[in-house]
């Protein structure tokens, strides 16, 4: 038997725009009083007429085009009907029939997942449940959300990951979300069945929408056993019942376990129809043009151009370019038209030892703190063996702490690597001397030159250039 999971996955971001929707209320919802951000317009009331955000609008269309979907050149908004108690006017206003944007895709590792529409909505209201009543707080209602639906064509929950974290990092380089998952800026809801190959005959499993899960780990847990339980239930009864209508399923935390919550009702139950209040939506090829043109670079340019100019590996140009802010900062180090292998070095720093001392102090990178010079000055001393790479890597740390140079702490320190050859010889004479067993060793078997190496090194506290210890040591024993 052979089961491949069949996922697609509804994305909602929140657009940081600075007021609502279809209102001039700020969009600001966290760490404010509740329901201090509102207007008849968000809070539903009747009569209240909705204005588009043309800049929310703008961004849309902006995600869109950044996931290589095509615009509907005429667009219109609808009401997507509903009852809940953080939708008091009873829809929500949404698209349905002419999204902003569809038929795109996103590459993930050489995979191609498709992309059907990137349409533009609004956010509901918040309810809070405490001590058996629930609260509603209006801020959030009317906040910019972008929908983007996938096809289904992600077969692993890895894959769930790595394509909801390829979006974030998009709508971050594109600036219109911070989509922090923690503040709900950004969330997901997906749908699974299974595909089951068996005695050359193909079933599926009824799909199953998983909603209203509260974090991403959640959602990811939630697949892991969704997918073992319609395998269960197949292996039971060996055949797919005939119920080919879709479920929405909760997931209980605690419980570690999903609950059929309703049969999951179709587009038809929703009764789109066109929102009366806001006239239709025409882009003009000049507006497409221009948005098209104003895309800043994406991740993946921005980790070609890494490898291509910069010479870095793909696993080095990918981790760079995870974080925005953090590529922005490498890009300082480096300066204009830098050397591959300056590049490199510097590349190698940023993801070695600065990124070592950042996770451990759980800061991020104070782009004030790093300084063009620092990384040349350290990148020539290395050329010039006049500092270890080894050091080069203390250095920066300090350099980057301190906001002194590297160099001058260096010879505080007393770090610079001597290379002095009359230094090196006093030193390997001495350890010659002091040594005689390990000399006598040493012309049996010339491998066991490294003893020596360390005593010298020793000696020198760590500052003698150890190729040039080994050479003077083999010049004087031989
Ligand atoms: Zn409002």
């Amino acid at each position: 038997m052979k089961i491949t999971p069949i996922i697609g996955l509804e994305v909602h971001v929140e657009l940081k725009t600075k007021s609502k929707m279809f209102c001039a209320c700020s969009a600001k919802h966290f760490h404010i009083p509740p329901n201090s951000h509102t207007c008849p317009v968000c809070l539903g009331l009747p009569g209240a007429l909705p204005v588009p955000n043309k800049t929310a609008c703008l961004w849309c269309l902006k995600l869109g085009l950044a996931l290589n979907c095509k615009v509907n050149k005429h667009s219109f908004f609808e009401r997507k009907n509903y009852f809940y108690p953080d939708l008091p006017k009873g829809y929500q206003i949404s698209q349905y029939q002419k999204p902003f944007t569809v038929n795109g895709f996103i590459k993930i590792n050489g995979q191609k997942i498709r992309i059907n529409r990137v349409h533009m909505e609004e956010d509901t209201a918040k309810s809070q449940h405490i001590d058996g009543s629930t609260l509603l707080d209006f801020n959030r209602s009317g906040v910019p959300l972008v929908e983007i639906v996938s096809e289904p064509d992600i077969h692993s929950v890895d894959l769930v990951k790595s394509y909801f974290q390829k979006i974030q990092q998009i709508v971050r380089y594109l600036g219109i979300s911070n989509a922090d998952v923690e503040k709900g800026e950004m969330r997901c809801e997906p749908t699974v069945n299974l595909k089951i190959e068996q005695d050359a005959k193909t079933f599926y499993t009824p799909l199953v929408e998983i909603k209203n899960i509260a974090s991403f780990t959640g959602v990811l847990q939630a697949l892991e056993y969704e997918i073992k339980r319609q395998a269960e239930e197949f292996k039971k009864s060996r055949q797919v019942k005939n119920n080919a209508n879709k479920t929405t399923r909760g997931w209980n935390t605690d419980k570690q376990s999903t609950f059929l919550q309703r049969q999951k009702e179709g587009s038809a139950d929703y009764r789109y129809f066109p929102e009366p209040d806001i006239p239709p939506i025409e882009w003009s090829d000049k507006e497409i043009k221009e948005l098209k043109l104003s895309l800043p670079e994406l991740p993946d340019q921005k980790i070609e151009r890494y490898k291509k100019d910069f010479g870095l590996s793909d696993y080095n140009a990918i981790r760079l370019c995870e974080d925005l802010k953090f590529a922005s900062v490498y890009e300082k180090a480096i300066g204009e038209n830098p050397s591959q292998s300056f590049a490199k070095f510097v590349a190698n720093l940023f993801l070695g030892p600065l990124n070592k001392r950042l996770n451990e102090t759980e800061k991020q990178l104070d782009p004030n703190k790093i300084h063009h010079n620092f990384f040349s000055d350290l990148f020539d001393s290395v050329q010039k063996s006049a500092i270890s790479s080894t050091v080069a890597k203390q250095l920066i740390v300090e350099s980057y702490q301190t906001g002194e140079s590297p160099l001058i702490i260096a010879k505080q320190k007393n770090l610079l690597q001597v290379s002095d050859t009359v230094e090196i010889e006093k030193l390997v004479r001495q350890v010659i001397k002091d040594n005689p067993k390990a000399v006598e060793d040493y012309k049996n078997n010339p491998n066991t030159i490294g003893f020596l190496i360390g005593q010298v090194m020793q000696e020198s506290c760590g500052t003698a250039n150890p190729q040039l210890v080994k050479q003077t040591l083999e010049k004087l024993l031989n």
